[in-house]
């Protein structure tokens, strides 16, 4: 399948991995937007929120608790976590991710 993330999934494309478990895998985005910028990724292959199914719902639990950890373990305070959906909703990468963003103020957009 053509598609970027699973492809630094299966580690046909580089990327800086932080942490890897068997459903997600984290990796920094190469155009960070804060000083701390990573992307939360389930191993699956989900194009969106918006293609979630009811199946889905223990993997995007673990999305969350990865987050906590890749934070906990980067001492991170607080934190922001930012998921685009669609096109219209800034998605580039259609593949189901999290952004963690962290390192300055975090006000709302
Ligand atoms: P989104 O707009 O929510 O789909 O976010 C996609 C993110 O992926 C953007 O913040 C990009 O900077 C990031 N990105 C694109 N290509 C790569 C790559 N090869 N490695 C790491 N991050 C990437
Ligand atoms: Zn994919």
């Amino acid at each position: 399948m053509d598609c970027l993330f699973c492809k630094i999934i299966k580690k046909e494309l580089p990327a800086e991995i932080i942490y890897e478990d068997n459903n997600a895998v984290v990796f920094k985005d190469i155009y960070p937007k804060a000083p701390i910028h990573f992307l939360i990724v389930s191993k699956k292959h989900i194009a969106s929120v918006n293609d979630l199914k009811p199946e889905d719902k223990e993997l995007m639990s673990e999305l969350f608790l990865v987050a906590q950890k890749v934070a906990r373990e980067n001492n991170l305070n607080g934190y922001k976590l930012h998921i685009n959906v669609g096109r219209e909703g800034g998605q580039l990468v259609e593949h189901l991710h999290m952004h963690l963003l962290s390192g300055k103020p975090m006000e709302m957009p």
